[in-house]
């Protein structure tokens, strides 16, 4: 392993598995280490996703080291039937021993650990090693200020859940039954008791970053800080450091690519694109009344597709295992017959993987269709492109709620108990979002371009903007503890 620089203070990160962590991290490295003179080896949990060796393969790792745990196999302790949730927190608390042994053996022992939020069962190692502890927060303040209040509040939480009723969350917009965390919804199962340790352990931390800005969220931030409010439960200090997105043209940029060559032949603003994050997949009946709501919209459209999972309800499938299809495979077998020739004009399906960051800064994307993972909400958001929101599975009924009610940057399906959206109400979506000329889609476009701006600014070295300062806070800590350790190492 590369040792990093000696002489100033050294922060570990650790990324659970999965591109919607990874992603994150590796810019709040790149970030500490660019902006803030900040040392960083980043830790990653290993899986076997190709599209997280790629990324891994692609990062420029000149600033900082990448030490990838080996993967560790928790078969005897999950069932395959458990929630997502449940397999990354055992996976993470199952690295424990070698995130232990890796940084006990480094040259340049670091002084902080900051993990995401699957990684807080790692917090007695930082204690163990005298190294202060953050949690990364990789969705909203809002997210943040459930968690850790639902943790505390479990009464509360059975209430929303038996009665159907909105959890009042002190300070923030209350979370309605239909928008809830995948978590709180199967309550009484292994998920729930996995999801509220996280709670309580982000409570334990140092302080706690969250990937979102003062003017995107400034009512929820307001009340984490609040004593009134939140302060108390949460305890930590919340620094919103964000919109920490994948800079775009992305990390790898000398590969040609067939879908950025087909948006460089499409007018301004007149396509889709249709994604469900690195893990989403939607069930076959749903895969054909999309298709069929793309085709009527008659808009110009992108669309990522996967094969339909086994299981109908199992919409996150993809999430560990996303291999390229080959050969015969191929959407032709899940889409509607004659998708695909009827289309080839105005549309471009792409199996399992696009650029997405590439994608979405193209300026013939005037929309997007997402699951509203938070990496692809900021990733589209800093673009300035609105979205159609189609939450699957986590937190993102609530980002989606975020956007569609509060921001009022994306429009969603109505409520339908999980059941099948229609092509009509599809094609109605498509064309909110996508034909700018109608009141609605022009409002949309000014906010969001307003969100866009604003992030910016929030980011800003020179303007000293609100998360670039919030992050110059979390390296000072870094270095007065630094400070201590030096000093005390110098006096034993
Ligand atoms: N992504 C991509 N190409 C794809 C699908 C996803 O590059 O075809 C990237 C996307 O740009 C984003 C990340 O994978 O940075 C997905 O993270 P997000 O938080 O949106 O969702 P998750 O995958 O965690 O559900």
């Amino acid at each position: 392993m590369q040792a990093a620089a000696g002489n100033r203070p050294h922060a570990a990160l650790l990324a659970s598995p999965g591109m919607g962590h990874l992603i994150p991290v590796l810019e709040l490295g790149k970030r500490l280490v660019t902006h803030h003179d900040i040392a960083v080896t980043i830790f990653v949990v290993a899986t076997d996703a190709a599209t997280t060796k790629s990324l891994l393969k692609s990062c420029p790792t000149a600033n900082f080291s990448i030490v990838p745990l080996p993967a560790v196999d928790v078969s005897h302790h999950v069932d395959p039937s458990d929630h997502i949730v449940t397999k990354l927190l055992v996976m993470m608390r199952h690295s424990i021993p070698s995130l232990r042994s890796a940084i006990s053996a480094m040259a340049d022992p670091p002084t902080a650990l900051i993990v995401d939020i699957f990684g807080t069962s790692t917090f007695p190692v930082a204690d163990e090693l005298g190294m202060l502890k953050y949690a990364f927060d990789t969705t909203t303040a809002w997210f943040l200020a459930t968690t850790v209040y639902g943790s505390s509040a479990e009464d509360e939480v059975a209430r929303h859940v038996n009665s159907r009723t909105p959890l009042v969350v002190p300070g923030c917009k209350p979370v309605r039954f239909e928008d809830t965390l995948d978590a709180y919804e199967a309550m009484g199962d292994r998920v729930f008791d996995e999801f509220q340790r996280v709670g309580v352990e982000l409570a334990t931390a140092d302080g706690i970053l969250v990937n979102t800005w003062e003017e995107m969220e400034g009512k929820t931030l307001e009340a984490l800080r609040n004593r009134k409010a939140l302060k108390d439960v949460v305890r930590a200090p919340v620094y919103p450091v964000g919109p920490l997105v994948r800079p775009s043209p992305p990390l790898k940029t000398n590969e040609p690519n067939d879908v950025v060559e087909w948006l460089d032949g499409q007018p301004d603003r007149s396509v889709i694109y249709v994604s469900f994050g690195s893990g989403g997949t939607l069930p076959r009946a749903q895969l054909a009344e999309l298709a069929w709501g793309l085709e009527l919209s008659g808009q110009r459209f992108v669309w990522v597709v996967r094969p339909p999972p086994v299981e109908d309800g199992d919409v996150s499938a993809a999430f560990f295992s996303l291999e390229e299809e080959s050969g015969s495979q191929g959407p032709h077998r899940y889409l509607p017959e004659g998708f695909l020739s009827r289309t080839h004009d105005r549309g471009l399906v792409v199996p399992m993987w696009a650029p997405q960051a590439e994608i979405l800064a193209h300026p013939a994307v005037g929309g997007f269709l997402s699951h509203c993972g938070w990496n692809s909400t900021l990733e589209s958001l800093t673009n300035g492109v609105p979205m159609v929101v189609w939450p699957l599975y986590a937190e993102q009924k609530l980002n989606a709620a975020l956007l569609a009610e509060e921001l009022q940057v994306a429009v969603r399906p109505g409520y339908n108990n999980g059941g099948v959206v229609k092509r009509e109400e599809i094609e109605e979506m498509v064309r909110r979002v996508m034909v700018a000329k109608e009141e609605e889609g022009k409002a949309m476009r000014e906010r969001v371009m307003e969100l866009k701006e604003s992030g910016e600014r929030a980011l800003s070295r020179k303007l000293k903007g609100s998360s670039y300062s919030a992050l110059a806070q979390v390296a000072r800590e870094l270095e007065l503890n630094h400070q201590r350790v030096v000093a005390k190492a110098r006096g034993a």
